[in-house]
């Protein structure tokens, strides 16, 4: 491709083996009639199994893919960067391989993005998809991201969206390296519209995000976008000594008034604890910020191309 197209699909995978080339035959399909010229950015993550090899027999059949191959494992929300990094297009649009957005979509995208608009965000109707236990913490998370952050992430949008080149070039001012995408892309505001889907089951291939990751994924963009658990233990501490304050008194007027009292094991040793409990949770919360710092200060690219193609002529 000599001109730059106007639409970039950026598919970060990871292990995704199974889904590729149905994904590819599938987006191809829609994209060929929205009349755009378009390029498909696949950012292969260290994947474990084949994926780079189906990438590579897949480009050798459709001019319009690009590989992005990373040296190693750097999880999706770095894949996502490299492939904003390196898309070329007008409009750039996240999607995920394994076919849980809809490409169909993309069509109402292109026509919200006519009328205007820089951002068209897909909203899913509900997480009928999901299982119990993940519709439960996604709506505990969101519900505490919300209440503490000051920018709010909207409930149930992934990264499946439409953002104009203004918008990538924006989201390319922010330094930091640890990203927390939805996060990041709320951040930087434009004027958004949401259009509504339901999210089918993963295609083929099993999900990476579980348990300890998705804690994990929540605790960074808790901690990307507020401050309030670290401020927080100000207001906690005001309030255990102000409470202590009031116990104490109590305990010496009762002396005073009543004499000696017998001293009370359980009582005591009860509040140590409580205590001791408090201020360790409140320590953690603080070493969870300053790890994130000491990360974000040793200033390591966010991900490394196992090849820098981007300034390769084109070979066709
Ligand atoms: N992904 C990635 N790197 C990772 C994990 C996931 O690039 O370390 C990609 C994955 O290939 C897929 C997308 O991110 O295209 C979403 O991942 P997944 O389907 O596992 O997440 P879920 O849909 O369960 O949230
Ligand atoms: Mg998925």
């Amino acid at each position: 491709m000599s001109q730059a197209p106007v639409i970039s699909i950026v598919c970060p995978c990871f292990n995704e083996q199974e889904v590729l080339e149905t994904f590819t035959s599938k987006i191809t399909d829609i994209l060929s009639t929205t009349g755009y010229t378009y390029e498909l950015l696949f950012i292969n993550d260290g994947s474990k199994d084949n994926t780079f090899s189906v990438l590579k027999k897949l480009q050798g059949e459709n001019r319009h893919i690009r590989i992005i191959n990373l040296s190693r494992n750097f999880g999706k929300e770095a894949a996502m960067t490299a492939g904003l990094d390196q898309a070329l297009g007008e409009v750039i649009i996240p999607i995920d391989a394994d076919l849980q957005d809809p490409p169909e979509l993309i069509h109402d995208f292109l026509l919200e993005w006519k009328n205007g608009y820089d951002v068209v965000v897909a909203r899913r109707k509900d997480r009928s998809s999901d299982s119990l236990a993940k519709k439960i913490t996604a709506s505990l998370f969101y519900k505490f991201h919300n209440s503490i952050a000051q920018v709010e992430i909207p409930d149930n949008v992934g990264d499946f969206r439409l953002i104009t080149r203004k918008v990538v070039t924006a989201i390319q001012l922010l330094p930091e390296n640890q990203r927390f995408m939805k996060g990041i892309f709320s951040w930087v505001g434009f004027n958004t519209k949401v259009v509504e889907y339901t999210r089918a089951p993963r295609a083929a291939g099993e999900t990476s995000f579980n348990g300890w990751r998705l804690w994990n994924f929540a605790l960074d963009g808790i901690t990307s976008f507020s401050t309030v658990p670290l401020r927080i233990w100000l207001y906690i501490g005001l309030f255990i000594s102000f409470a202590s304050f009031i116990y104490g008194s109590i305990i010496i007027l009762k002396t005073l008034i009543m004499g000696h009292d017998v001293p009370g094991y359980p009582s005591l040793i009860a509040v140590v604890l409580f205590l001791g409990g408090i201020q360790l949770v409140g320590l953690g919360v603080m070493g969870e910020y300053i790890g994130r710092l000491y990360i974000e200060s040793k200033r390591r690219p966010t991900y490394i191309l196992e090849k820098d193609t981007s300034n390769e002529k084109d070979a066709e």
